[in-house]
């Protein structure tokens, strides 16, 4: 019966046309099957009664059961409101209705027991419940213990009468017809090996829980089945490029050898020795290459890119590396001049601002094959940027990069596809990068160069801004660069922009005799690579600045990074900004500044920041603060456009998914195998609903 699940929405009975077309546009659901994987995202707690007594803040809905000892209107206008009070034998909490007051003040009598259910909210030491929903108290209510399911809704639905009590009842008449007809859609094997329950009870209790403990079941395996075959879908994509994508083969380490006796500039540390040893591996197997390298900020990256450029340019090929940035792919370019000049190799930069002369040059060399290594931005990406043979695409701050753009690079040669190394800094908790780059191998490095003296992070609140400022002009004094940075979003972008210009109005009042640069995103480009130029020659001394500092920039000079309004910005950014300090040889600091008063999260990311210098570390309590959706690098991925799973919360799920995924490919590559026919349908079934975000290059 698989025609039964694409049934039009509006042939469910209570639908009709008007009602589909509300479903379709603000639900999504179109089908009888998208309504019945419209999960609940939340549950209401109809199974206990809690105790005035109990009542605390934290609480999303409670019942209550209590006699109303009293009931008024009071206030005038849009402050009037109908306040009831109810006692238990615990104490009193009160009940408050804005609108349809009259309505309900008729239905409520003094003395009678009633069931109220709602949000408590503490006011002084006694607690309110706005809105609350009340009946009276009978035997069959008060016996009634359920989890009532909350659906997400939109503002629009609401208004046209379709609410949650609507949708529920939907829903249960799908049900009604329909669950009979859910088939199986995970293995025998895997069902058993992971004690799962099945689809069908699964479906009926996430909609309609008989109790927590059933509820805890159907969520664990509906999450496991999305997990699961997400990972499947990433690791048969990763199985048939390796089929498919034959990688030109390069064991030839002549120059790599010779840079490591004769110009190499420092000991490696082992971590890049480990992940250069990946990756020669990789560039000799024959396969074409799909690597992601993480690596926290400074921890050597750049010298492992040019390394395995030495192996590619050993077996005649060409190389690339893109960056986000002109300033960045400008850097990239100094930093790897110095390396190849040493070993004879030509290389060019390309950017939009390069000349047409040079331009040709450029283009000139790279089809002949003189220019081995092409550094740029996204210039080189346009079409009449060919290659005569590119073997290895380097990509770096890969999130800055769309996937589109990154398969365009890796198109640059079509006898064979160059094999693609993505750097980027930003670490990814392991559960997490296993589903963004679930079709990518991963190679980390996991420490940062010896000697590093590490950073010194503090939080200052404002009232200490003279002592701070102190303390700048000293470092300056002794020949050292400062950051100064402040938030500017979207939101709030012309108070943010007055508070940058205040702010840098003040500091070049504080540090009179100090030069001063100022960048900031609404400044022209020019204006802005000006700037930015004058403080990297050390031109300037301070730097102030948003966020657009906050990728790769590199003034090793720089070695204090202050952060205005420190609680607004994420863990993550924090840390990024943090990272463009520390990269000289002097001790650097972080200055955090904040207002006296902190909420809950920012206290913690604060002293979070305080605490460690560990990227990985910090991107784990990110992700369990802020949830994946707002970590960096994962907002256009659509990874998560999860139905029931949370990357942030079920990462021992995943990891459980990915091996159930890893074993049934071990065994049956094609999936030919009778036991995983339900894996095929399964695939077969959601590829044409799923959005291909997962095509990583
Ligand atoms: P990132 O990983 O952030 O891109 P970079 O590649 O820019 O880091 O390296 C940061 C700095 O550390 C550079 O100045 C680089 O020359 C230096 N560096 C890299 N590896 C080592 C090492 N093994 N020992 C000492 N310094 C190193
Ligand atoms: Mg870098």
């Amino acid at each position: 019966m698989a025609g039964f699940f694409e049934t039009p929405i509006e042939f469910l009975k209570g639908v009709g046309p008007q009602r589909a077309v509300l479903l379709n546009k603000e639900l999504r659901v179109f089908t009888f099957g998208d309504l019945i994987q419209h999960y609940p995202f939340r549950y209401e707690d109809r199974t206990r009664f809690y105790k005035v007594e109990q009542l605390t803040d934290e609480m999303p809905f409670v019942q209550i059961k209590g006699n109303v000892v009293k009931k008024e209107i009071v206030g005038s206008g849009f402050k009037k409101r109908l306040v009831v009070q109810l006692k238990d034998d615990s104490g009193e909490v009160e009940a408050v209705w804005f609108q349809g007051i009259n309505w309900i003040n008729e239905k409520i009598k003094i003395g009678v027991e009633y069931i109220v259910f709602g949000k408590p909210s503490r006011f002084g030491n006694r607690f309110s419940l706005a809105h609350p929903e009340i009946d009276v108290s009978t035997q069959k209510n008060e016996k009634g213990g359920f989890l009532h399911p909350v659906y997400p809704l939109t503002e629009k639905l609401r208004t046209r009468h379709l609410d949650n009590k609507v949708l529920s009842k939907l829903i249960q008449e799908l049900l009604t017809q329909a669950h009979a007809k859910i088939c199986e859609t995970l293995p025998q094997g895997v069902i058993q090996q992971r004690k799962l329950i099945t689809k069908m009870e699964s479906i009926l209790t996430i909609h309609f829980p008989k109790s927590n403990d059933v509820l805890a079941k159907a969520q664990q395996r509906l999450k496991f089945e999305e997990l699961f075959y997400i990972q499947l879908r990433l690791l048969k994509m990763k199985l048939v490029r390796h089929e498919k994508f034959k990688g030109r083969i390069f064991h030839d380490a002549t120059l790599l050898t010779q840079f490591y006796k004769e110009h190499l500039p420092f000991a490696l540390t082992e971590a890049q020795k480990k992940v250069i040893k990946e990756i020669y591996a990789d560039l000799k197997s024959g396969k074409q290459m799909n690597r992601l390298l993480q690596g926290d900020v400074g921890s050597g990256k750049t010298i492992v890119g040019f390394i395995c450029m030495l192996i590619a340019i050993g077996g005649g090929a060409q190389c690339a590396l893109m960056a986000p940035t002109e300033i960045l792919a400008q850097q990239h370019y100094n930093n790897l001049k110095r390396y190849a000049s040493a070993m004879h190799i030509t290389v060019a930069l390309l950017t939009g601002s390069v000349k047409k002369k040079e331009r040709r040059d450029i283009h000139e060399g790279l089809q002949n094959g003189e220019l081995k290594i092409l550094i740029g931005t996204h210039a080189l990406l346009e079409e009449e940027v060919q290659f005569q043979n590119l073997g290895l695409a380097i990509v770096d701050e890969q999130h800055r990069f769309g996937v589109a753009q990154r398969s365009k690079l890796w198109r640059k040669n079509t006898d064979f596809y160059p094999h693609v190394l993505v750097m980027t800094a930003t670490p990814i908790p392991r559960t997490l990068a296993m589903t963004l780059y679930g079709d990518l191998d991963i190679s980390t490095i996991d420490q940062l160069p010896a000697g590093r003296k590490p950073i010194k992070t503090i939080h200052r609140f404002d009232a200490h801004r003279l002592q701070v400022n102190q303390f700048l002009k000293d470092q300056i004094a002794g020949g050292r660069q400062v950051y100064m940075v402040y938030p500017l979003i979207e939101e709030s972008e012309k108070l943010d922009l007055k508070h940058l210009m205040d702010g840098y109005e003040s500091v070049c009042r504080a540090f009179p005799e100090v030069a001063v640069s100022i960048v900031h995103g609404k400044m022209k480009p020019e204006a802005k690579d000006f700037e930015m130029k004058r403080f990297v020659k050390g031109e300037t001394n301070i730097m102030v600045a948003t966020t657009v500092i906050e990728v790769g920039v590199d003034v090793p000079n720089a070695s204090v990074m202050v952060i205005e309004n420190a609680e607004r910005f994420g863990l993550s950014q924090l840390h990024q900004l943090r990272g463009r300090v520390g990269r000289g040889a002097d001790q650097s600091y972080c200055i955090l500044m904040t207002d006296y008063k902190l909420g809950a999260d920012s206290k913690v990311r604060i002293e979070t920041m305080v605490k460690t210098n560990n990227g990985f570390e910090i991107a784990e309590t990110d992700l369990k603060l802020r949830g994946p959706g707002d970590l960096m690098g994962t907002q256009q991925s659509g990874a998560l456009d999860l139905l029931i799973a949370d990357l942030a919360k079920d990462g021992q799920l995943i990891q459980e998914a990915r091996e159930a995924a890893i074993e049934i490919l071990d065994k049956d590559p094609d999936l030919s195998k009778e036991e995983n026919k339900v894996v095929r349908q399964q695939i077969e079934a959601t590829r044409k609903t799923v959005i291909n975000w997962s095509r990583i290059s």
